[in-house]
């Protein structure tokens, strides 16, 4: 039998990388897989490269569309078994050059989007069901550095995991996270690297990590198959999938 028959998983920040990924590993282990994404663009191209996973536009930033995306999920599907909450975004700039609109855009997405989608959902999630965050080793030991509020924004999804954690194992809900380390996906071009930085980035992540390269999406995916699956004594836990990194 596959790992997620029968499960409604819903994964934000699904249209590329990790997201998409791990919806497709969840679709080929028996899931109904709903992803969303910020941009009409983003969605429509996940629309084309997903076949049988549904896309919505959700902009995790809005409170109030988060909430919508929810009732929407809940009128068609009645569920979520497995709540992935990925969306995510990085950005690049020394300190100096970080104002507010910079500061609260990464704020924003990747904690209060986070906070919010788990309050909203949390009543359509049965006991036996999961929630996993995506964090980053940034959030433990600053990465490979630069990312300065990005990091900060991690490490509050990463106190969250852990207290979310407890809250929830009265309903028989486990809560954990993944902190990958550098994967190169589609989120290195949107946070303001030149490509030479971005370069730079890539060959000096192959250098400082103990395993010598940079992650994949297929390898963070597996984590959350793990976690949403075959870890069922596991709650309030954090994989990281960094290739050593968080040992620096
Ligand atoms: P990605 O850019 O390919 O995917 C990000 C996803 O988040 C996309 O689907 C995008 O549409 C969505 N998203 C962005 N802003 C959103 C918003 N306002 N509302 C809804 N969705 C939004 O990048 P990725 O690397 O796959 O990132 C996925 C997660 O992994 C992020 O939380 C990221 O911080 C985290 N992460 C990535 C790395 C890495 O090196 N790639 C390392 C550690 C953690």
């Amino acid at each position: 039998m596959a790992k997620l028959d029968g499960k409604i998983a819903l994964i934000s920040g699904g249209t590329s990388g990790i997201g998409a990924e791990t919806a497709k590993l969840f679709q080929s282990e028996g899931a109904t897989v709903v992803v969303t994404g910020s941009s009409k663009r983003s969605v429509e191209a996940a629309k084309a490269a997903l076949p049988r996973i549904e896309v919505l536009l959700s902009d995790a930033s809005n409170v109030a569309a988060t909430k919508a995306l929810v009732d929407q999920v809940n009128a068609k599907h009645g569920r979520i078994d497995v709540l992935f909450v990925n969306a995510g975004i990085a950005k690049f700039s020394p300190i100096e050059q970080v104002d507010e609109a910079f500061y609260d855009s990464q704020f924003n997405i990747n904690v209060k989007g986070a906070f919010f989608l788990i309050k909203h959902a949390i009543p359509i999630i049965p006991d036996g069901g999961a929630i996993i965050l995506t964090a980053s080793v940034a959030g433990a030991n600053g990465g490979l550095g630069g990312s300065t509020i990005y990091g900060s924004t991690k490490a509050a999804l990463r106190s969250f995991g852990r207290t979310i954690a407890k809250e929830l194992t009265p309903r028989g809900i486990r809560v954990n996270t993944i902190s990958p380390g550098p994967i190169v996906t589609p989120i290195l071009d949107k946070g303001g690297l030149t490509p030479a930085q971005k370069d730079n980035f890539i060959e000096g992540a192959k250098t400082r990590i103990p395993l010598g390269r940079t992650g994949t999406a297929a390898e963070v995916a597996a984590a959350a198959l793990y976690l949403a699956a075959d870890a069922t004594y596991t709650t309030g836990a954090e994989l990281f999938v960094d290739g050593g990194l968080i040992d620096l």
